[in-house]
């Protein structure tokens, strides 16, 4: 299969938001996200292999044998239609189903078949499912709830993904304020920086902060270029009623988008710090059962001799693996 996507897995039209959880609109250009790897919605039907060719009889009653062999053995498989047997299956028993799986997987699902892709984007549809796999993931402290502006599987690809939006490269950094998942060169081409003091007019009495999401000063200020064109031309698209419904829907938007990221920021900042006491532990624990293994063997004049960061800094000693008996045999 080609690496381009079929049209028939394209994020359905009526899905509001892109994979970068913007508008569809808003993700036109190079850092739109793609699906890669995608199945076809449709997979042939299966063709038995041929029986083994039989050179010696080429003739029409050898040739008429393989066709019936051939026709005899089709017709033994099951009526097998994927687009059929998907369709029928009811949202409640795909709820269910997709229910004990990882968010990861309804992402990857989500990426399989327009059929599931219509599915897994739709708020209406399939929102108790991903708040569900969501909650048991990580059900203590996470800001699992994903902000109302931005698709299930958008959230679950700043989570989840390890490649860069933009280039594809491996990426574990996720810029949340900007809802992006990008490695730094990336995002250095993408971004516009402003100075935070004086942040640049959109339009009169209305600043880059209430149109579009802004890194905050601390990380320096900045925003995507994408989101703020998105804007620049859905405003020209509106009839002037329209457009303060929009800009004040807009500006909501964003001061929930901006909670969310900091609790994000904040629960990241607690995961780490759970991580590194995790690694500490872990080492402590190894280097006390060498320690005593070494002791037991008999080479505690050693260990005595032996300066207490050496033995710490031991490449066997210093590892972040549980050690195991067999370890402790070898
Ligand atoms: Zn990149």
């Amino acid at each position: 299969m080609s690496g381009s996507i079929p049209a028939s897995l394209a994020i359905p039209a009526s899905a509001p938001h892109d994979l970068l959880g913007l508008p569809a609109s808003e993700s036109d250009g190079p850092i739109a996200a793609t699906v890669p790897n995608v199945l076809s919605d449709t997979i042939t039907h299966y063709t038995a292999p041929a029986a083994p060719c039989d050179c010696s009889q080429n003739s029409i009653e050898a040739q008429a044998a393989k066709k019936s062999r051939l026709e005899d053995s089709q017709a033994s498989l099951p009526a097998y239609s994927p687009a059929v047997s998907l369709h029928s299956i009811t949202d409640e028993c795909l709820s269910k189903i997709f229910a004990l799986l990882h968010p990861k997987d309804l992402l990857q699902l989500s990426q399989a078949t327009s059929y599931l892709c219509a599915f897994l984007w739709s708020r209406d549809r399939s929102a108790h499912v991903w708040k569900g796999v969501f909650a048991t993931v990580d059900p203590i402290g996470r800001p699992n709830a994903c902000p109302p502006d931005l698709p299930y599987p958008a959230y679950a690809r700043l989570w989840y993904t390890q490649a860069c939006q933009g280039c594809g490269c491996a990426c574990d950094y996720t810029e949340w304020e900007l809802r992006v998942r990008m490695c730094r060169e990336c995002l250095e081409k993408e971004i516009v920086k402003f100075d935070d003091d004086s942040p640049p007019n959109v339009l009169e009495g209305i600043t880059i902060h209430d149109i579009v999401r802004c890194r905050p000063s601390t990380y320096g200020a900045a925003y995507l270029k994408k989101n703020l064109e998105w804007v620049q031309r859905k405003l020209v698209s509106l009839a002037p009623e329209s457009k303060t419904q929009f800009l004040n829907a807009r500006r909501e938007a964003l001061v929930t988008g901006r909670t969310h990221a900091r609790n994000v920021i904040k629960y990241d900042v607690v995961v780490q710090d759970r991580r590194r006491e995790a690694r500490k532990e872990l080492l402590a624990i190894r280097k006390q059962s060498i320690h005593k293994k070494l002791y037991s063997l008999g080479y505690a004049n050693e260990l005595a001799e032996m300066n207490e960061s050496d033995f710490a800094r031991h490449p066997s000693v210093n590892k972040l693996e549980p050690l195991t008996e067999k370890g402790l045999d070898v």
